[in-house]
């Protein structure tokens, strides 16, 4: 029988998919993705992101402001994707991406760009008492100081240390495994220590590709078997465990 799956975030609407975004879609369904978060970072992807969930009913929308917007758009951009994230999050299951990449903005100014940013997202979520997805990127660390008191919280494409990720488990948050987990030794041995009910798996398509080329849900299937055998349990029981959290963080 086929595991039920869940891509706990990509970009599907991104322009890499416009030439086959149905048929990776259908692809998706095949291998047994049962549901799909696609997650927005400015203004234009959260809008692309709200219609791709409108049209599917397994594609669910997050509304986000991601660090790089925050490091270099304008005030009035930035302002605008603040309150076309309050205006349309009842649409969507959660609020993100957004947070801190240390890793791309090298800068003090920029940085601090970003955490004037990042707080006024997190200031959503707690108003709408809403999820929120974090991008954290050589900053994971200072990105959980500012969101610990949150009740439903997911690093996305989990990358910093052993020691932060079992603090961010232990405050009852939830960190996501990339397909980058098939080829990144790091991401392997992080995979063999978080918690087994704060695990979620994603594609972040189309980045991160398993195989060649570009990266998309269907390819999540690398990464469930490469967790499992990692963890010494069967396929279906790392695909029952991560659906069964992504569910629970979400309320889908
Ligand atoms: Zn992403």
């Amino acid at each position: 029988m086929l595991q039920e799956i869940i891509d706990s975030h990509c970009h599907l609407d991104f322009p890499k998919f416009n030439r086959d975004r149905q048929e990776a879609i259908e692809r998706a369904r095949h291998a047994g993705v049962v549901e799909i978060i696609n997650s927005g970072v400015n203004q234009k992807t959260n809008l692309s992101t709200l219609e791709l969930a409108n049209e599917y009913g397994h594609i669910h929308a997050t509304l986000g402001l991601g660090p790089g917007v925050a490091t270099s758009g304008s005030k009035e951009e930035i302002e605008g994707i603040l309150s076309q994230i309050e205006q349309h999050i009842e649409m969507a299951i959660s609020v993100g991406e957004a947070g801190l990449d240390y890793y791309h903005c090298r800068t003090d100014s920029g940085r601090a760009r970003q955490l004037v940013v990042f707080k006024k997202v997190i200031e959503i979520a707690e108003t709408t008492d809403s999820a929120i997805v974090i991008h954290a990127r050589d900053a994971e660390e200072e990105a959980f100081k500012l969101v610990q008191h949150l009740d439903r919280v997911v690093f996305h494409c989990y990358s910093g240390s052993l020691e932060t990720m079992k603090i961010i488990t232990d405050a009852g948050h939830y960190v996501s495994l990339a397909t980058l987990v098939c080829f990144s030794k790091h991401h392997q041995s992080l995979a063999k220590y978080i918690p087994s009910d704060r695990l979620l798996i994603e594609t972040d398509s189309p980045y991160l590709s398993p195989r060649k080329g570009r990266n998309e849900p269907a390819l999540l299937v690398d990464a469930v078997t490469v967790i499992a055998k990692l963890r010494g349990i069967k396929d279906s029981e790392v695909a029952r465990m991560t659906a069964e959290n992504t569910r629970q963080v979400f309320g889908l």
